[in-house]
């Protein structure tokens, strides 16, 4: 039973069926309509033809920046996998529309897997210490459903307590407390995702997004960055609104972080200029150089920071893994993507497209993985 359908839960599902599972997807939403993955527009891939830094070499600057907070067995996983669910997702459509239904569903289809939509799961079901379904509600009738389920991956998406804004900035930590109250471990309250939200209207997730939803998807390649607006955070909290996100423009003065005080920044990554403009110049790549957009979407206008009560940096809370699948402290319960604890970028967001590609790697290793974990406990039984 794979619950989510995102990056991560689209390709959990894709892959346990390639592996031989039998596999049913629930999602409380739509099947790439809900969950933060529809905002996403830039997906990484680590080519290594083109890379200009080694996979070690990707991985030690992605530490460097995260100044070590990150998990290197997820970091790598990133990197080594990123390439071939970017071409996965190429066949399937992905890039050439601004919406995802259809390109998620395509391979779900073609398998003919089982999908469940607008079913609210509530509760995972454990039975002799090993997870055996779960429960949760239709949004659409009036009715509470159990399911059964040798295996369940968890891929709910994230959680954080912070006022919408970024457009939409977390999600409600399903998933965690899901896998919580059934005993297992759960990690990452201590992060801040440091996307200012809008003072205007910032509820109003399309608007804040500024056109960018209906700008298609497109690859992104290895650019490690420390940066996502903590200092802005830090900057609205001690000195108040309106802040600025990403680095100074041209004329503008350094941020605070960039000082004495503020949250610290490594060395190689304190930015006093613009980067340069990123090629190619479409889509996501757009908003960093400065064409399309009067800067990151949802970015613009009045901002305000330092509203959020830490928490919920992507990847870096939720389920604790105790190996490279995702798979929990609770025998047969596995996460992956958001939902999954997995440390791969840190305390930090460090790599652009880096989230969405890893929820896919993540979706794929917990699917590919799960067949032989039933096969393991048939025999056992
Ligand atoms: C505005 C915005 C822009 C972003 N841009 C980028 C970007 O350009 N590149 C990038 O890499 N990352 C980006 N991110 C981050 C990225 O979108 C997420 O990290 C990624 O989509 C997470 O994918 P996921 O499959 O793990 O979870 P999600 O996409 O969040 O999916 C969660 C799924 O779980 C389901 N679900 C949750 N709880 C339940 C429940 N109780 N019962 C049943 N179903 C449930 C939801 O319906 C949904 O289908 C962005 C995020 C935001 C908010």
């Amino acid at each position: 039973m794979v619950i989510g359908g995102g990056f991560a839960g689209v390709f959990a599902a894709v892959k346990a069926h390639d592996a031989g599972a039998k596999v049913m997807m629930v999602a409380k939403g739509g099947v790439g309509t809900s969950g933060l993955s529809p905002f996403a527009k830039g997906v990484f891939s680590y080519d290594p033809k083109t890379a200009k830094m080694s996979v070690d070499e990707f991985v030690a600057k992605v530490s460097e920046s995260a100044i070590n907070t990150n998990n290197p067995v997820f970091t790598r996983q990133l990197a080594e996998h990123s390439y071939d669910r970017v071409q996965e997702l190429k066949s399937w459509g992905f890039f050439d529309s601004p919406l995802s239904r259809n390109s998620f569903m395509l391979p779900i289809q073609e398998r003919e897997i089982p999908v469940v939509e607008r079913v609210m799961v509530t509760h995972l079901l454990k039975e002799k210490g090993r997870v055996v379904g779960a429960s949760g509600f239709s949004l659409n009738t009036n009715k509470v459903i159990h399911f059964n389920a040798k295996t369940v991956v968890l891929c709910t998406g994230s959680g954080g307590f912070k006022p919408s804004g970024f457009p939409v900035c977390d999600l409600t930590h399903d998933g965690t407390i899901m896998a919580y109250n059934i005993g297992a471990k759960v990690t990452g309250k201590e992060w801040n995702d440091g996307h200012p939200g809008s003072a205007v209207n910032s509820g109003s997730c399309y608007d804040n997004w500024h056109g960018q939803i209906e700008e298609k998807p497109s690859i992104t390649s290895v650019m490690v960055n420390h940066h996502l607006g903590v200092d802005a955070n830090y900057q609205a909290y001690t000195t108040g609104a309106p802040v600025t996100m990403g680095p100074p423009q041209p004329g503008q003065k350094k941020q605070k972080a960039e000082t004495s005080e503020g949250p610290y920044v490594p060395l190689a990554f304190r930015q006093t200029d613009m980067p340069p403009p990123p090629q190619p110049d479409r889509g996501l790549l757009s908003i960093f150089s400065g064409k399309g957009h009067s800067g990151p979407p949802g970015m613009g206008g009045e901002q305000v920071g330092g509203s959020t009560a830490g928490m919920a940096i992507h990847k870096s809370e939720g389920i604790v893994p105790i190996d490279e699948t995702g798979l929990s402290t609770v025998p047969g319960l596995y996460a992956a993507g958001d939902a999954l604890g997995s440390y791969m970028s840190g305390g930090i967001y460090t790599q652009i497209g880096g989230s969405v590609a890893g929820s896919a790697v993540q979706g794929t290793f917990a699917g590919e993985v799960t067949p032989r974990q039933v096969n393991n406990l048939i025999s056992l039984l």
